[in-house]
């Protein structure tokens, strides 16, 4: 059980954060929820965690594109003894296209908000002997598709942090690893299927198989459950020599 542990999880007001939020929570842990929003139904998000699960749960509004403020994410959680880094947007165009300050948003929000918090947790962490770095990186992590350019170098980046704080922390009971989805049917994924159904006049299933999950061999989107298991494993005594590496969890997207 992970009670008595406090995790923190960026960007989880919503999809796989929140997901995996909810799965730590299963587990014991204490969680506080973050975004960018600072809304009532962000507070009754955590309200509603803590009330299923009985944990101790918040909401912390941090923007995660601003150094400082992921920086005080962490000071005001009070506590981490989990951080997982989720929080991350996507924005799809060629490189010679491709609007700069997208890029520098994309790459502050999915690769330099983890420097920070990171920064900030181990020590607290070393402190409490005994912690856990988990990213959300992607199978964009370990690949590349065209148009993704700031979301690929992003993921690719977070991948090589984690191996860099895994080494730092190797000989400490602190572990940092990557989780790496395929494709995984968030609010945001769902959202996107009506257009695509009417871009390539296919139905609702045929737009998941022959579009969305183009890459993927198992013809299923990965569940933000199944990711939140995932995370809930890392922590486990099973996982403590499990570190600087990254789990995929994409229907054999990199086997391919
Ligand atoms: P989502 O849009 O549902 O969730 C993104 C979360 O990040 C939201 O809670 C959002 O509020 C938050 N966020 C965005 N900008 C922020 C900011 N500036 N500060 C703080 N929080 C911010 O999308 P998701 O699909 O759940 O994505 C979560 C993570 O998983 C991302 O890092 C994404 O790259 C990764 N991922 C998603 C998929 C997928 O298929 N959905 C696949 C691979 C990787």
């Amino acid at each position: 059980s992970l009670k008595g542990k406090t995790a923190v999880v960026t960007g989880s007001n919503s999809g796989i954060g929140l997901g995996v939020a909810r799965e730590l929570a299963r587990a014991g842990a204490d969680v506080v929820l973050n975004s960018f929003t600072d809304r009532e139904e962000d507070h009754k998000l955590a309200e509603e965690i803590g009330v299923e699960f009985g944990v101790k749960a918040r909401y912390i509004k941090a923007d995660m594109s601003k150094g400082e403020e992921c920086r005080a994410l962490i000071e005001q959680a009070g506590a981490c003894d989990i951080l997982v880094n989720n929080a991350g947007i996507q924005h799809v165009a060629p490189i010679d296209e491709f609007p700069a300050e997208k890029y520098d948003a994309i790459i502050a929000i999915n690769l330099n908000s983890a420097f920070h918090t990171t920064a900030a947790a181990l020590p607290m962490m070393r402190k409490a002997g005994w912690g856990r770095v988990i990213n959300i990186a992607s199978a964009h992590g370990l690949t590349a598709s065209p148009y993704k350019s700031a979301y690929v170098a992003a993921k690719h980046g977070i991948v090589g942090m984690t191996k860099v704080v895994a080494l730092e922390t190797a000989r400490e009971p602190i572990t940092a690893n990557t989780i790496c989805p395929g494709y995984v049917l968030t609010p945001l994924v769902e959202a996107q299927i009506p257009d695509t159904m009417e871009k390539y006049d296919m139905g609702r299933d045929e737009v998941i198989e022959k579009v969305m999950l183009e890459r993927q061999p198992s013809k299923e989107f990965a569940t933000v459950e199944q990711l939140g298991g995932t995370a809930v494993f890392l922590c486990s005594d099973a996982a403590a020599q499990i570190t600087g590496t990254s789990i995929s969890v994409d229907g054999g997207w990199t086997a391919l």
